[in-house]
């Protein structure tokens, strides 16, 4: 994590102090640190030592130009799942060729866009279903293009077996996600057939949060022999895609790193003979979520009397809420909560509620927190900002970039009128 705290108490991120940050920049904000972020990119690429790979970073995860920038100057492709995010991975330097493409839903307008996409289109859409083929198919035909596809495979692994929160949990056969494993033959025949496509990779992703390599190795090992089988039938297969899903340390322990799980996935790729393939692995929010945090004020505390059965509450109510930083509400996510300011001598325990009107709208028991000024959730960099709303008429947060020890670029919070003037507008028809 590059969240610091010097001997004077200092909360830093990247070297810089975030009590002198928020009274200049204001709350809620989050902050990023871009240099631990390339960091992190740097240590996943290691594991591949030389051999032929993408880490494909999944854009979702925290879309914010200096991140992707930032990412694309570490030779990391993207994943992408909207027309929206493949122009941000394209606007920030990442070649189309290093881009795939997943999601149940693409439009013909997004798939018309991977096809444009560059010279030659994007490296690849990855299908979801039969019927998606047959569209782009038809989209590739009518521009007549060529479109690269990869078929992404629903493993049908056991939910409990992936070891997370159901709604992070992808690859069993009640999720939408993916080609049923049972109906790749049938795809790979599609694909062979179909004058303009070329079939050039397999791929999968079980789940989010994975704390075990285990899951992730067994959908490998469908994925790897599923290749085999492909090029048995004569695919020109390019790559092999392992999905993401990384799991980082929120406080509660996580004894896996993700170079773990490309060194044990990597393992199996040799042990099928598919070593010549390119490994592809999309990690979101490994490479971003601890190296950002959420700032936000104490707007007040509030107390609940004790009866005979019921304990004291103690609330501290702070000015970010389920909107800016959803998943607490979303997932049951814990995130820990620390004082920006450490010279506080009056810390206790809170329960720490947001402005929302939603019983939702709750971060948490937190121990050692003080009854005003500013706190800092942590391990907010992934996720956050991209899911955050105007639910409640609130205004999006701010986003503050550091690097080298300095803050290189602020996106300000958005005017309180923005929302309002939104709501105003009327369009004639
Ligand atoms: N790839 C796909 C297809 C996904 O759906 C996701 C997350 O939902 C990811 C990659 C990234 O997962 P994570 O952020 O857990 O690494």
């Amino acid at each position: 994590m590059s969240l610091t705290r010097d001997a004077s108490g200092l909360l830093r991120l990247g070297g810089v102090d975030l009590a002198d940050l928020v009274s200049r920049v204001g709350t809620p904000s989050y902050v990023y640190d871009i240099d631990a972020i390339a960091a992190e990119a740097r240590a996943l690429r290691l594991a591949f030592d030389d051999a032929v790979h993408l880490v494909a970073y999944a854009v979702k995860a925290n879309s914010a130009g200096p991140i992707v920038r930032g990412l694309a100057a570490e030779g990391c492709g993207a994943d992408v799942v909207s027309g929206g995010e493949l122009l941000v991975a394209m606007g920030c330097g990442i070649p189309p060729d290093r881009i795939v493409f997943s999601g149940v839903a693409k439009t013909d307008d997004e798939i018309d866009r991977a096809i444009h996409a560059g010279e030659r289109g994007i490296l690849a859409l990855q299908i979801e279903s039969i019927e998606e083929l047959h569209r782009i198919e038809a989209r590739a035909r009518a521009s007549a293009r060529r479109a690269q596809i990869a078929i992404r495979v629903n493993p049908a692994v056991e939910k409990e077996a992936v070891g997370t929160h159901a709604h992070v949990t992808t690859g069993h056969d009640e999720a939408k996600f993916g080609v049923a494993r049972d109906d790749v033959p049938a795809a790979l025949s599609l694909a062979n057939r179909a004058k303009h496509l070329d079939l050039i990779g397999i791929s999968v992703h079980v789940g989010s949060q994975l704390t075990s390599t285990d899951a992730y190795v067994a959908a490998g090992r469908i994925v790897f022999d599923l290749a085999r089988v492909a090029r048995e039938r004569g695919a020109s297969l390019q790559f092999v895609g392992t999905g993401g899903g990384f799991g980082i340390d929120y406080g509660e322990g996580c004894a896996v790193k993700p170079a773990d799980f490309v060194r044990a996935v990597r393992a199996e790729q040799r042990a099928f003979g598919l070593e010549a393939l390119s490994l592809h692995v999309e990690p979101g929010r490994s490479l971003v979520a601890a190296h950002g945090v959420l700032l936000a004020q104490v707007i007040q505390t509030k107390r609940a009397p004790h009866g005979a059965d019921t304990p004291e509450r103690a609330w501290l109510v702070i000015d970010a809420g389920m909107n800016d930083l959803l998943r607490p509400a979303l997932y049951q996510a814990r995130h820990r909560i620390v004082p920006v300011e450490a010279s506080r001598r009056d810390l206790r325990a809170y329960r720490v509620v947001g402005p929302v009107c939603e019983s939702a709208d709750d971060f948490g028991e937190h121990p050692d927190l003080a009854d005003s000024g500013f706190v800092a959730i942590l391990d907010a960099g992934a996720y956050g900002y991209t899911m955050a709303s105007r639910y409640n008429g609130r205004a999006l947060p701010a986003e503050v970039f550091v690097q080298d020890g300095r803050i290189v670029a602020v996106a300000e919070r958005e005017a309180p009128d923005a929302w309002v003037e939104g709501r105003l507008r009327v369009v004639e028809r």
